[in-house]
């Protein structure tokens, strides 16, 4: 259908493209720091958080990295690194922080509705392994962030900890885990919908479902023009902003691209998707309290680390298992099988096909599990529940992630597992690539935006910002005091005790 044009004189100080958890916490922090300013939030589709932000769409962890392997590598001496699950954590008691203010506010009034105590777990089997897990342990359990964690290899407290992992398992393996109850689920998505609602209750800000953003130029005033279609009338808008955030998610790259600034060029992007097993059955999932993240196999991308997840979603308790990852050339789930295609420029193709060249490892492991049969699925669930029947068990698609490539002076190109901010034209356009450790650190990545977008703001903003987030501008870890209030606040507010 051809789209006829209607201009219109709608102008914002602030336009958000998407609704995802990024958009509508942007939206939040800078609707409270400068109520008077008027915000439009676009999305292409019917509703918010129907993309990777939707609770079955991702994995829901509370990352703050209490299990996960990835961000305690071992060092050439046998010694453990801390300081990115250290920083990964630093971030999310950014965000408990800010949700923690959104209760005590009133704005949100049910935190139930979108956060729950789980344990966090990291299980292992194998000797070697064992005693990585052991160095992890002590390595870490001293540290104030990351106080409670305990470590196993007795199989009576391993069955207490997790009795479905532990079910029908045949001795003689070594099996170690450690265990810390100040672990979370987190349903995004409904912390999305919390954030609009708030939104759309203040004055000044207009949602724009089933409207999609196609073009951005930059207008004579330093601000940016906006081409965005309504999908369901079928015409094009033209609207003024002078801040420009795109949280498009999978579908930022192309946006960005549209805005031809500097920044942008030479970036490319690499969809990875990921499927989840979902049990089906109650008695099952409810013989399960824990997150219990595993150790990744060769090649595999960091966020491809098989887990078992135990999910609160609309107050009932689920269990997943993944994810196996997948390929499509789709940014977006609901995206088009174009969308890669059309993202390779000449600016970025060099770096894109260096990082196709140097990460045939990745490439191998993709293949794996794209090729892999029910069975071979069946199998890996195994691992970690040894009795698990296929019958309780359904396949999902879970939301498209996009890998950043950014070209690099001496490989040609690499490709990222982060989160990357890009900004540009004097601070009025930013874009939020990569999708690790997500929306777990939703909080402190809308802050560097801040930071990196509205400098010249921050010093009138800056008392607000530290009574929402009390660490604002410094770190827990090195402020014992601080971080035992921020820690019995945030539980208390978010009502995770027990
Ligand atoms: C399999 C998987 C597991 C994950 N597990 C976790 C986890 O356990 N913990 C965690 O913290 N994070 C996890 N994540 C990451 C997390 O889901 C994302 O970081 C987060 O949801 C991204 O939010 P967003 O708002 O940027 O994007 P999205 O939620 O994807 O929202 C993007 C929005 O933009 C809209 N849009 C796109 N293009 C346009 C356009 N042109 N015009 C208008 N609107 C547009 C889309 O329709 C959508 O509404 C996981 C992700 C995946 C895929």
């Amino acid at each position: 259908m051809t789209a006829k044009t209607t201009r219109t004189d709608s102008a914002y100080d602030v336009v958000l493209i998407g609704g995802g958890v990024m958009s509508a916490t942007l939206g939040a922090l800078l609707k409270l720091l400068q109520p008077d300013w008027s915000i439009g939030l676009f999305g292409r589709l019917d509703d918010v958080a129907l993309e990777s932000s939707n609770a079955w769409n991702n994995a829901g962890t509370g990352h703050a990295a209490l299990c996960e392997l990835n961000y305690t590598p071992e060092r050439a001496d046998g010694t453990i690194d801390i300081s990115k699950a250290v920083g990964v954590n630093e971030a999310f008691q950014v965000s408990r922080q800010f949700w923690s203010y959104l209760v005590e506010s009133g704005i949100i009034t049910s935190p139930r509705e979108f956060i729950n105590p789980i344990p966090h777990m990291s299980f292992v089997w194998g000797a070697e392994n064992g005693d990585y897990l052991r160095r992890r342990h002590e390595a870490l359990k001293d540290h104030p962030l990351f106080a409670g964690m305990r470590f196993s290899t007795d199989p009576a407290q391993l069955k207490q900890w997790m009795p479905l992992v532990m079910e029908g398992r045949t001795a003689g393996t070594p099996l170690a885990a450690t265990w810390i109850a100040s672990g979370t689920d987190v349903n995004f998505g409904a912390l999305t919908h919390l954030l609009v609602h708030f939104l759309t209750q203040q004055p000044a800000f207009d949602l724009k479902l089933g409207h999609e953003v196609e073009d951005l130029t930059r207008d004579a005033s330093g601000g940016w023009r906006v081409a965005v279609r309504d999908l369901a009338a079928g015409t094009r808008l033209s609207v003024g902003a002078r801040f420009v955030f795109i949280g498009a998610g999978g579908g930022a790259l192309p946006l960005l691209q549209k805005t031809g600034i500097p920044e942008s060029k030479g970036i490319g992007g690499f969809p990875v998707s990921g499927q989840f097993l979902r049990c089906k059955n109650p008695e099952v999932a409810a013989h399960h309290h824990a997150k219990v993240y595993g150790k990744a196999s060769v090649g595999a991308p960091p966020m491809s680390v098989p887990h078992l997840d135990t999910r609160v979603i609309d107050g009932k308790p689920g269990l997943l298992f993944g994810p196996y990852a997948g390929f499509s050339t789709k940014f977006l789930k609901q995206g088009s099988l174009w969308d890669l295609p059309c993202s390779i420029h000449m600016d970025n193709i060099g770096a894109m096909l260096a990082v196709a060249r140097d990460n045939m490892a990745l490439t191998r492991y993709l293949i794996q599990q794209v090729m892999q049969s029910n069975q071979a699925r069946l199998a890996a669930l195994r691992d970690f529940v040894p009795t698990a029947r296929a019958e309780d068990w359904e396949l999902i698609v879970a939301g498209q992630r996009v890998q950043v490539i950014k070209k690099d002076a001496q490989k040609g190109g690499v490709l990222q597992f982060g989160t990357e901010v890009i900004t540009g034209a004097n601070g009025s356009v930013a874009a939020l690539l990569g999708a690790s450790p997500g929306a777990s650190t939703a909080v402190p990545i809308m802050l560097t935006v801040i930071r990196k977008c509205f400098a010249g703001e921050l010093p009138r903003w800056e008392s607000k910002l530290k009574e929402m987030i009390p660490s604002f501008g410094g770190t827990l870890a090195d402020r014992p005091e601080l971080c035992a209030h921020v820690h019995d606040w945030t539980t208390r507010a978010l009502q995770l005790e027990g």
